[in-house]
């Protein structure tokens, strides 16, 4: 039973109409949408109304009141997807939205988004035409492939091409590859949910060709190969080649598919890197089918891209499940103006940031640190100790698992909080800025830190160093 107090506080508080009344002659809420200062008029009211149940005794004048509600209401307002600073050093970080997009992705992005576009009509028939035209050739020509289409993911597009060409039957995969990717993919479930049934083959470690022949039956419609491209095997290991595959598919006639998850269009090894499997490889190894990642070491928009035969890709584009998981018209936009770029390989790893920051030299990421370090050094007070430190950056992302690229970082112990305070406060400013701690050491990497965001880095420590 509340006490007078409490009866006396309640019947104190403002109505929600004086309340809207007065946000009306306030600048605060001029431009702000009318249901969203009720709804936020009300949430102040009832926790106003809590407080005083639960005995205490709020601050409930006009302006007080009035000031929650403004901040209640720009909270609500601002954007929930925001830009943030990438200082952890890993390349193609899922967690972070994966690869930025070129310039010209962007643009065709706009380029399109804002008029009419010939997405499913033919310009030379005047007929109805296929969303794939835009990049077909393209892909054919920088692969080598017969065929080509592009769904809304790789997942999207193994998914696809498993239950098109192999629903009903046994697929033959090797126990080492039953490859388990983040956000719950994993082969075998997929596998279940396209229709078909997976059999195992081989070891973990090894798998010979025998294992595949010896697993063959009239029930066998497909051969899979799933590159592993986010685990290595090492030691004493065997796996069987995509050509011998091909060969004993053949000699079955059985259908032969590759996931190669992250595929790639350059030869990484040019510029110092491993070798990651190229798709223009899986497909001169004749493999019907290869599906790949548009996101991944492609460095374009989300989107699932599978090459093969024709006989292969036109009995996946009929199939019903397309339509579930086809490509958007800007993502479509974006893969066409990123693919452009592969016609010119040295251009691309210039212009694709995930390939510049990918082959980004050590002596780069010391340039680019050395700038760090100045700018850090300016709002750091004497206690503050900043420093560089030769370290590793990771691809992430599903690519070049074991690799690690040597980079040089700028390391920050603050004197006046703790480390985790320090990363902490950085996450949550605007824009926040991501970087890890190790050794009880705040560490940005330049490596993914873009050209001119120092000085963004710089002005939000100030602030949270200042505020300590
Ligand atoms: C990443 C990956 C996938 C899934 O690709 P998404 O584009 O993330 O859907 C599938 N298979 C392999 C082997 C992968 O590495």
């Amino acid at each position: 039973m509340p006490s007078t107090d409490t009866h006396q506080l309640l019947r104190h508080l403002p109505g929600v109409d004086h309340l809207l009344d007065k946000t009306r002659e306030d600048d605060r809420f001029a431009t702000m949408p009318r249901q969203v200062i009720i709804r936020a008029a009300r949430t102040v009211l009832d926790q106003l109304r809590s407080q005083i149940l639960d005995g205490l005794n709020p601050d409930f004048d006009d302006a007080a009141v009035l000031s929650e509600i403004a901040r209640q209401c720009r909270q609500t307002l601002a954007p929930k997807l925001v830009p943030l600073i990438n200082a952890t050093g890993v390349v193609l970080h899922t967690n972070l939205g994966r690869a930025l997009l070129t310039q010209q992705a962007l643009k065709n992005i706009q380029t399109i988004g804002e008029s009419y576009s010939n997405l499913e009509l033919n310009l030379s028939t005047g007929k109805r035409g296929l969303r794939y035209t835009a990049v077909e050739s393209l892909i054919c020509e920088l692969t080598g492939a017969e065929a080509a289409m592009a769904v809304n993911n790789n997942a999207g597009a193994v998914l696809l091409a498993l239950n098109t060409l192999a629903e009903g039957t046994d697929v033959v995969v090797s126990r080492g590859e039953l490859v388990e990717i983040g956000g719950s993919f994993r082969v075998p479930d997929v596998m279940a949910k396209s229709g078909c049934r997976l059999k195992e083959v081989g070891t973990t470690n090894r798998t010979h060709v025998k294992d595949y022949a010896g697993a063959i039956t009239e029930d066998t419609g497909m051969l899979l190969k799933v590159h592993t491209s986010n685990y290595r095997i090492q030691g004493f290991t065997a796996s069987v080649g995509l050509k011998d595959l091909v060969t004993l598919g053949k000699s079955h006639k059985i259908t032969v598919m590759e996931d190669l998850g992250s595929g790639t269009l350059v030869d990484f090894s040019a510029f110092g890197l491993p070798m990651e499997p190229l798709v223009s490889h899986s497909v001169a190894a004749g493999a019907d089918i290869v599906t790949f990642s548009g996101d991944k070491l492609l460095g374009g928009p989300q989107a699932g891209i599978i090459v093969g035969t024709k006989q292969a890709v036109e009995k996946i584009r009929a199939n019903p499940l397309t339509r579930a998981l086809r490509i958007d018209k800007l993502t479509l936009a974006a893969l066409e103006a990123t693919l452009q770029l592969y016609r010119d390989p040295a251009a691309a790893t210039k212009e694709i940031p995930t390939l510049r920051m990918l082959t980004m030299s050590f002596e780069h990421t010391c340039q680019r640190a050395a700038l760090l370090e100045k700018q850090v050094q300016k709002v750091c007070g004497a206690g503050d100790i900043v420093a560089c430190a030769d370290l590793e950056s990771r691809p992430g992302g599903g690519s070049f698992p074991d690799l690690r690229l040597p980079t040089r970082c700028v390391t920050l112990i603050p004197k006046n909080m703790s480390v985790a305070t320090l990363e902490r406060r950085m996450r949550l400013s605007t824009p926040a800025v991501i970087a890890r701690i190790e050794n009880n050491r705040y560490i940005m990497d330049p490596r993914t830190i873009q050209p001119g965001q120092e000085t963004l880095i710089s002005s939000t420590l100030e602030t949270i160093l200042r505020t300590s």
